[in-house]
């Protein structure tokens, strides 16, 4: 065993900002652990760099509310559930569910990381084990937001996409329309129809309303409409706290509901399974509490009859993760995927590599130690903030 002998919170800012769209791959902040014998894991979340790298620098104010460090050196790697626990209740008073939850998250992952190339295994050996022999992402088709664009406009940019992720190899993708006051929501309708005639039967297809919806009558409008256009489940349709509005929603509607994007830990899952009675959670496994979190959330899910379909808009790192998950859950039927030959942007193509390839509708089991994934070191320096 050898223990973790340093943790190093790096944020890194792209050179395109996207202040005035939803392209959360602009930046990210990643920690690195280092063990004494020199060896590294990586994790990344979601969430703004520097305020993640001031919660994980902190210092110790009284028992529940900790530095990680504290925490994390000296300590073996291949405990992350124990860490986690001994993480959780020590940012208990600022964390618990939102931006200290985040940060975790990093942690945890790089923590599989870490001990998987300690112990020359992929990361989802850790997690148990392989529940598939295969995977199956879906590639997230965003044209972005409209920004002056007609709809035609947009609608071409996304047969450009749905285009460049079936060439790529993918048979599941999502739609996202969030195309707001563009829009009524009888064009939305023949907007969807055209979507699935674009892709043709055959290919999984999901949909992305980016919260457009108030109250559920409106959301249940559109679904009903929708029904014959085989559609996998409805994302994002109410605002995220309406916990109420999806149940009503998800006992009427004729498509399974999904939601939970922004959700954290277990036990807000738990919330939106039983109050919300969603079909589908939709956790980010590197904001809802890293790989071992997940892996108890989707334990959740199989007593409620639901499946969790992590959602990951960031670097190839939360890519790498979506594979171990995938890979470890039984749950699971897809998970979101950015595809950088897709969606253009700088680290999401160049931060990690290798890319593994998309095979009809299918990737290969990871076979590398840890996330199986290697740090782009120049990009790093060039972009970390912290330095600047
Ligand atoms: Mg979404």
């Amino acid at each position: 065993m050898s223990k973790i002998a340093a943790i190093e919170v790096i944020p890194i800012i792209g050179p395109t900002p996207a202040a005035d769209d939803l392209d959360g791959t602009t930046d990210t902040v990643i920690v690195r652990l280092t063990d004494e014998a020199g060896r590294t894991g990586i994790g990344e979340t979601d969430a703004p760099p520097h305020v993640v790298k001031a919660f994980l620098e902190m210092p110790t104010a009284h028992l529940w509310s900790r530095n990680a460090a504290e925490i994390l050196i000296g300590a073996d790697p291949l405990e992350a559930s124990g860490l986690w626990q001994k993480l959780y209740e020590g940012t208990f008073w600022p964390g618990r569910r939102g931006l200290g939850i985040h940060a975790i998250s990093a942690i945890d992952i790089a923590l599989y990381d870490l001990a998987g190339k300690q112990h020359g295994v992929p990361a989802y050996k850790l997690m148990g084990g392989a529940r598939r022999d295969k995977l199956r992402p879906y590639c997230t088709i965003f044209p972005g937001l409209a920004h002056g664009r007609s709809i035609e406009e947009l609608m071409t940019e996304i047969g450009r996409q749905f285009d460049a992720a079936l060439e790529s190899g993918f048979r599941a993708v999502k739609m996202e329309v969030l195309f707001y006051d563009l829009v009524t929501d009888r064009e939305l309708v023949s907007l969807i129809k055209r979507g699935r005639k674009m892709l043709g039967d055959g290919i999984l297809m999901a949909v992305d309303f980016g919260y457009r919806w108030q109250n559920w009558h409106d959301a249940l409008y559109v679904l009903h409409r929708v029904e014959d256009c085989d559609i996998f489940f409805a994302e994002a349709t109410l605002q995220h706290d309406d916990l109420e509005g999806h149940a009503r929603l998800a006992e009427r509607s004729p498509i399974r509901i999904g939601g939970a994007e922004a959700a954290a830990t277990r036990w807000e899952i738990h919330e939106w399974l039983t109050r919300g009675k969603v079909g589908i959670v939709q956790p980010n496994i590197g904001r809802g509490g890293g790989l071992t979190e997940i892996r108890r959330i989707a334990d959740l899910c199989e007593l409620h009859g639901a499946e969790v379909v992590p959602h990951g808009w960031k670097t190839g790192i939360t890519s790498a993760v979506g594979r171990h998950f995938q890979a470890a859950c039984g749950p699971a039927p897809v998970f979101e995927y950015v595809s950088p030959k897709v969606f253009d942007s700088l680290l999401r193509r160049e931060l990690v590599s290798p890319e593994p390839a998309v095979v009809d509708g299918f990737m290969a089991l990871p076979d590398r130690p840890g996330l199986g994934i290697d740090l782009n070191e120049e990009l790093v320096e060039r972009l970390r903030a912290d330095r600047r």
